[in-house]
């Protein structure tokens, strides 16, 4: 008979996915954590009560894990797992096979075949793919900001009015395969127009202002 870590080792505690076994003291590799047990099926019989806790021992014998007492059925999958399940006989162990620290989680991959069915319609929250799904959504994120950058510098040159730097709106200018002489236009005009447009403003404010003055005096003289 395999020996097992006393009840105290671990305890069963909230994981990600509702509640989970968690270690209380350091469990080294390769140490057997626990026994997966419960009433022995065959498979017919397991098929007709069907549950998520079946654990087929091979393809004659299937154990029904549902039995409240059975705490090993608290251990949640992984796909990147701290432990392994071992069919030694009829026993089903659940073994160490990396070193888990206090109040680590205790997981094993449950096998594809559960995955697909239970696991994958959900999503699967085990650590590895709780992190892959953040680290995807960062990079998406991340891809977006940059295509929104390159749509936004896109937008700020073919502006025929770009009021910046002269030099960074050459070497713009000059990355641009599309023929230089229609890109360049715009921007020298729109210099050109910039300087005209106030020298006018100025010569039209004293223009103004005098006749204002005259017109005022005119007036006066008039009165
Ligand atoms: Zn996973």
């Amino acid at each position: 008979m395999a020996k097992f870590l006393s009840r105290r080792s671990y305890r069963v505690g909230k994981s990600a996915t509702g509640l989970g076994l968690f270690a209380n003291v350091p469990i080294a590799k390769g140490t057997r954590i626990i026994r997966y047990w419960g009433p022995k099926l065959t498979s017919q019989q397991a098929d007709a009560r069907d549950n998520k806790y079946m654990f087929e021992i091979n393809s004659r014998w299937t154990i029904d894990g549902s039995i409240r007492r059975n705490t090993a059925r608290y251990v949640n999958h992984a796909c990147r797992p701290n432990a392994e399940s071992d069919i030694i006989g009829h026993l089903v162990l659940i073994r160490a096979i990396k070193n888990i620290a206090p109040g680590e989680e205790i997981t094993y991959d449950y096998g594809k075949d559960y995955f697909n069915t239970y696991i994958k319609p959900i999503g699967c929250k085990c650590a590895s793919c709780v992190a892959k799904r953040k680290r995807e959504r960062a990079e998406a994120r991340e891809k977006a900001r940059r295509a929104k950058m390159r749509a936004a510098r896109k937008a700020e040159k073919s502006k025929p009015q770009a009021g910046g730097i002269d030099g960074a709106a050459k070497g713009r200018g000059a990355k641009k395969a599309s023929p230089a002489g229609t890109k360049k236009q715009p921007r020298r005009k729109a210099a050109r127009v910039g300087k005209a447009r106030s020298a006018t403003k100025s010569r039209a404010a004293a223009k103004t202002r005098p006749a204002k003055k005259k017109t005022a005096r005119m007036l006066s003289r008039a009165a």
